[in-house]
């Protein structure tokens, strides 16, 4: 007989779990195959300290063939699912296509990043959702910081050394709070001429930094933020960008290069063609994961909207910590569905959540207790340690090394602003037909 297909689409922390824990239960009995663009999988809530310089690239990227055994990995990204003809299309990393079958199916693709109908902003922000939009913000910081310390007109020199983030979640604020620290040490090195030092702002509507979390982290980081320096700015947004600054919605002009939107994410846009019923455009599925009349068709992460058994009528959040469970419970019961052991419902609390604000400086309400200050720092990044998949020891020695060296900062210029459009679904693939080639002269610099 041959052994039943499964297929997990994407390989985030929902996906990356999913399948570690069905190779474990299924042994030999199943054939396991993940689709994902990248052959490894991202761990995002360490991205803002590669885009400052802390961690480097490959530390907070797990290799998938390299820690995922008795899984097939297929490089692509799924752009059609068939529910009728189980079967899933895809266009491989040179633009190829391919169909994979499947007897169940497991969709974990995620989210991507949230436009709003603002002038100026799909051509001249930046996301922060994938490994190149990381590498871009470094690379483009660190320029922006050379070309300012050699120039001698005090406008362009203040408007490269001003750093706007808009969003103040856990990666706006993370973003801003690294990015202030990042840039000091730049300038304490190479100061520009004209004495004009980095001005970070993170604006958002919300009345207070991290809105969705406890009121105790908020203060602290708001606290720490702007004792660093940081001008902070809650009720107040971007009404339109341009390629010399953004105006504020309170009328103010400001004058900079970088325009980081992190102003949340909305779920893949891939289940909108399933034509199954949605809940603000994620994939209803029941408290097993799965989605109501595909009984062979699982969700789980950002893209599935999960009734979140602790609170009652609502939904889980999108979060990492949701979907790194969600993930355990979706494949225990794709195996039960195969009639290896039992399905359950998923159901979980919060067990708190860590703001690592980089230096000694963190918030963070582990089991619902509020820290702050060098312990909250440390335990902040003993739960990231902790969580991490792989190279543990690698992200360890970037730690130590940042404790006691110097930032490394140097352009490698292998992301060109063009190549990580705000508008791109994927940015690990994104492709601009027709982009310039601007490998000598980079567009915004
Ligand atoms: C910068 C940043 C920092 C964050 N920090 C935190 C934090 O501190 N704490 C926290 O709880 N949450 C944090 N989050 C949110 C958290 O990372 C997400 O909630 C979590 O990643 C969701 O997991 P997921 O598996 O659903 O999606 P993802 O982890 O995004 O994984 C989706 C996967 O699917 C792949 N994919 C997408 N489309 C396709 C397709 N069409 N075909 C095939 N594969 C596809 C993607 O490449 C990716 O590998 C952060 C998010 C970001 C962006």
């Amino acid at each position: 007989m041959s052994r039943p297909r499964i297929l997990i689409v994407g390989a985030g922390f929902a996906g990356y779990r999913t399948a570690r824990t069905l190779a474990r239960l299924t042994r030999h009995r199943a054939d396991i195959t993940l689709l994902n663009p990248t052959d490894y999988f991202l761990y995002l809530p360490l991205l803002p300290q590669v885009a400052t310089g802390i961690l480097e690239p490959r530390r907070v990227a797990v290799s998938l063939p390299g820690t995922l055994r008795r899984v097939r990995l297929v490089l692509g990204e799924a752009d059609g699912v068939d529910l009728d003809a189980r079967t899933v299309h895809y266009t491989d990393p040179e633009g190829r296509g391919g169909t994979l079958g499947y007897d169940r199916l497991v969709l974990a693709v995620g989210s991507v990043n949230k436009l709003l109908p603002i002038p100026g902003v799909p051509e001249h922000a930046h996301g922060f959702r994938g490994m190149p939009e990381a590498l871009y913000l470094r690379d483009h910081v660190t320029r922006q910081m050379e070309l300012a310390a050699a120039a001698d007109d005090p406008e362009s020199c203040s408007a490269r050394c001003t750093f706007v983030v808009v969003g103040a979640g856990y990666t706006g604020t993370e973003v801003a709070a690294q990015g202030k620290l990042f840039t000091d040490a730049l300038v304490r090195k190479q100061p520009p001429r004209t004495g004009i030092r980095p001005h970070w702002m993170l604006l958002d509507i919300a009345p207070r930094v991290l809105p969705e979390m406890d009121e105790r982290l908020s203060r602290t980081a708001d606290r720490v933020l702007r004792r660093r320096g940081v001008d902070v700015r809650m009720g107040t947004s971007v009404k339109e960008a341009t390629h010399d600054g953004v105006l504020l919605s309170d009328g103010e002009f400001v004058g900079t290069r970088t325009l980081v939107w992190c102003v949340g994410v909305r779920p893949d846009p891939l289940v909108e063609g399933l034509d199954r019923p949605l809940e603000r455009g994620r994939l209803l599925v029941d408290p097993h994961l799965q989605v109501p009349g595909h009984p062979e068709v699982f969700a789980c992460g950002d893209v599935a909207a999960v009734p979140d058994l602790e609170k009652p009528g609502q939904y889980t959040s999108m979060t990492a910590q949701h979907a790194w469970r969600q993930g355990k419970v979706c494949a225990r019961n794709v195996a039960a569905s195969l009639g290896i052991g039992t399905p359950r419902s998923y159901r979980h609390r919060d067990l708190g959540f860590v703001v690592d604000l980089g230096g000694a400086q963190a918030a963070a309400d582990p089991l619902g207790v509020p820290l702050a200050g060098p312990l909250a720092a440390a335990v902040a990044r003993g739960y990231h340690l902790a969580a991490l998949p792989g190279n543990r020891v690698r992200v360890a020695a970037d730690w130590l090394l940042d404790a006691v060296l110097p930032r490394q900062a140097v352009q490698l210029g292998l992301v060109r602003s063009w190549s990580v459009p705000l508008e791109s679904a994927s940015p690990e693939l994104a492709r601009v037909p027709g982009a310039p080639d601007t490998s000598a002269t980079e567009k915004d610099s």
